[in-house]
């Protein structure tokens, strides 16, 4: 599965949950400087299996290149339901 990246206008909340497509991985990034809710970070991530968007501020690095997403370390999803955990690599999604 590859993950989609979404730049988010300024001031544009993030999708409500009738939006979500749960089977999708998608990086959503706000443009910077991104102070509304400091100290998070500006980019959140949708968990394919259950739809959470979560922040992604405790992690290590997030990079888009080319449009390919790679985030360190891996990701667990925060939903108790959920606990997807897995990892992103140049747009793939990898078990963990
Ligand atoms: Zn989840």
């Amino acid at each position: 599965m590859d993950t989609k990246h979404i730049k988010i206008p300024q001031d544009h909340p993030l999708p409500t949950p009738r939006d979500i497509t749960p089977s999708e991985s998608i990086l959503y990034e706000y443009p910077e400087p991104y102070h509304k809710e400091s100290p998070f970070s500006k980019f959140w991530l949708q968990c394919f299996k259950c739809g959470i968007i979560a922040n992604l501020g405790s992690h290590d690095s997030v990079e888009v290149e080319n449009g390919k997403v790679t985030i360190s370390p891996s990701i667990l999803c925060p939903r108790e339901s959920c606990k997807n955990h897995y990892y992103i690599k140049n747009g793939i999604v990898i078990p963990a």
